[in-house]
């Protein structure tokens, strides 16, 4: 619930106003996970609220931690729907990796999450309690924020298919009574869902964004990302376009590029993705090549370091800024496009929580 919500409910029960900015307080910032640790609140409001309300939706199945540190967190939902999220730390800030859907309707051919289907979406709640868990995990209960944690919408899920509940869980994150993660420290990324596009250009407070693309020609695209027989590179490259012109001084956005060995990593590749860019005058942008996780059920095997250096190379030679994504937590399927609630044995499971 949002702040005015949750006022709403307080008033309701025939409530103080008071109390339910208390409650935001005891939610979000303090990060509590029942109504039993509210200790400032009268014991018979407690007892109300158990009867009334939920605080907590979600709960870790287990956890795994990886040789660098990064944490993957197999939650499920109160209905029984799993959820992932990973936290990725880095020297100098760490970062949220969060879900919007459970499992996923796009069929990406190169992505592990894509083999779950939609199961569906998440609520406002359940995309911020994923957050609540890590941090409390990671920080301890209550803890303040460390300053300058990061939030990226890449987890399983399209979040543009989503947008509503993640526009609305992006507000309540952002206030500084409660977890006050800014959306100046939040990406999004998406598929390329064109009409959304659109509409987050024109959202004031917005997250920055980041654009799947992976290919720079139409016939490719078809088959490594089906949503691109909905909205082809022509109309996503358009969105984009206009986008550039809403972003703010000093703001780029990003376009995503899984480098898949022998299939899109070609020079030529690189060429025709730097014209694509150049076509529709696209500059306040920069290119992340990710290196293919692989798993079991995908056909694909990563590019050599080698072909992903000469890809940057070529980029670069032609005027455009390229980077590479070093993959974080492989070894506990926690990287790009591993998300599908895989949990071997023979993953080292530090705490079950
Ligand atoms: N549905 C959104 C959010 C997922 S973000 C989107 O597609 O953008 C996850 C990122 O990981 C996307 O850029 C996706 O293309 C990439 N990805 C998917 N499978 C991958 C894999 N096996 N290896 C590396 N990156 C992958």
């Amino acid at each position: 619930m949002s702040r005015e919500q949750l006022e709403d409910f307080f008033l309701s029960l025939g409530e103080p106003r008071y109390r339910s900015m208390q409650v935001f307080k005891a939610v979000h910032q303090r990060r509590l996970q029942s109504f039993d640790e509210m200790t400032d609140l009268p014991k018979k409001l407690r007892a109300k609220l158990e009867d009334t309300a939920d605080i907590s939706r979600l709960s870790v199945g287990s956890r795994y931690v990886s040789t660098d540190g990064t944490r993957r967190y197999l939650m499920k939902t109160a209905d029984g729907y799993p959820v992932e999220t990973v936290f990725i730390p880095t020297e100098n800030r760490d970062t949220i990796c969060f879900s919007s859907q459970s499992g996923c309707p796009l069929k990406c051919d190169f992505c592990l999450t894509a083999k779950l289907g939609l199961l569906r979406n998440l609520t406002v709640g359940e995309i911020i309690e994923q957050m609540i868990i890590v941090l409390n995990d990671v920080y301890g209960v209550a803890a303040e924020t460390p300053h300058g944690t990061n939030l990226v919408g890449m987890g399983a899920g399209e979040p543009f298919l989503n947008f509503d509940n993640l526009i609305a869980a992006l507000g309540i994150m952002a206030d500084e009574n409660g977890l006050f993660i800014v959306p100046n420290r939040v990406t999004i990324s998406t598929a390329g869902i064109v009409p959304r596009i659109y509409d987050l250009a024109k959202v004031v407070h917005r997250p920055h964004l980041a654009i799947s693309l992976s290919s720079p020609r139409d016939e490719q695209r078809d088959v490594l990302m089906p949503i691109n027989k909905k909205w082809d590179l022509d109309e996503l490259m358009t969105a984009a376009k206009e986008f550039e012109g809403s972003l703010r001084r000093g703001e780029r956005f990003t376009f995503e590029y899984v480098m898949l060995g022998g299939v899109n990593d070609s020079d030529r590749d690189a060429i025709d993705l730097a014209d694509l860019l150049r076509r529709y005058q696209l500059t306040r942008v920069k290119i992340n090549l990710i290196p293919h996780n692989g798993a079991e059920q995908l056909d694909y095997k990563a590019s050599s370091s080698e072909r992903v250096d000469r890809f940057k190379k070529i980029l670069e030679s032609r005027g455009v800024d390229a980077y590479v994504r070093t993959p974080r937590g492989r070894d506990i399927y926690a990287a790009c496009g591993q998300l599908a609630a895989k949990s071997e044995p023979d993953l080292v499971q530090i705490r079950a929580i």
